[in-house]
């Protein structure tokens, strides 16, 4: 899977050109699941631009109740059948504005319910890291989104992003190694914990054409949350291409 996050970026008219760049760049490559998040405002509009394209349609966000005295807040309910998913626990959620674990979990549960696939965000700061508690952090944030849960979701129907938070926006890239080893740890955990199989695991944090295949080379890396370059679709189309490479080789291992 590679998803482009698009984060407070383009006008709606500059959004709607970026979709079907986007779509049209990414036409001749197969076998990727291929998303874009834009903006709230530009959602409804986007999704005619992808009707047919196989690119599918996310959120950035989400609020956890279905209606109410929440002013400024959209609910899964008002996503619900023409949204194919959202992304809860992104990294400048939790930092900027100070969401907790829990209402990401919550957030996580009522996407579900809605029949959203969710793509829920994890990772360690730099400090975090640098006191060796990396998988402490991921551990820490996924156990909260499972707390919220009564039953385990079945693995087809969410999605790990691994996002050190000191690779985001950053041009900061985490060593294939180093994004190898925390994605492995995550699938580790989940299995352990909760499921019989594992979800899709992605890395984020300064994905680039550049990098893009040596991340995906690594064999529990399933893919990319893009952000910065998602802005870019042909840039974004390379990522995309170097999934399918990936892909390819895994099948043929
Ligand atoms: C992100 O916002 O999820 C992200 C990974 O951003 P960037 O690719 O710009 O680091």
């Amino acid at each position: 899977m590679v998803a482009g996050n698009w984060k407070m970026n383009t006008t709606v008219d500059e959004g709607i050109a970026l979709a079907q760049a986007v779509c049209a760049a990414v036409s001749g490559t197969t076998g990727v699941d291929v998303a874009v998040l834009p903006p709230f405002t530009h959602l409804w509009a986007i999704r005619q631009v992808l009707e047919g394209t196989g690119v599918r349609l996310g959120a950035q966000d989400v609020f956890y109740r279905d209606s109410g005295a929440f002013t400024g807040e959209i609910s899964p309910a008002m996503l619900a059948g023409w949204c194919d998913l959202t992304l809860v626990g992104h990294s400048e959620r939790r930092h900027l504005f100070g969401e907790r674990d829990d209402e990401v979990g919550k957030k996580f549960v009522a996407s579900l319910a809605h029949g959203l696939e969710v793509i829920v965000a994890v990772g360690e700061t730099s400090d975090e890291r640098d006191a060796g508690s990396t998988f402490d952090v991921v551990e820490r944030q996924l156990d909260a989104v499972f707390a919220e849960l009564e039953t385990p979701p079945s693995v087809d129907d969410w999605v790990i992003a691994y996002e050190p938070v000191w690779a985001i926006g950053t041009g900061r890239t985490a060593t294939p190694e180093q994004a190898q080893e925390v994605v492995a740890h995550i699938k580790q955990h989940v299995r352990a914990r909760y499921l019989d199989g594992a979800p899709r695991v992605l890395y984020g944090g300064s994905v680039t054409p550049a990098n893009a295949a040596s991340l995906f080379a690594e064999p529990d890396i399933d893919g990319a949350l893009v952000g910065g370059v998602s802005l870019r679709a042909e840039e974004f189309s390379v990522i995309v291409a170097a999934a399918a490479e990936a892909i390819a080789g895994r099948a043929t291992a």
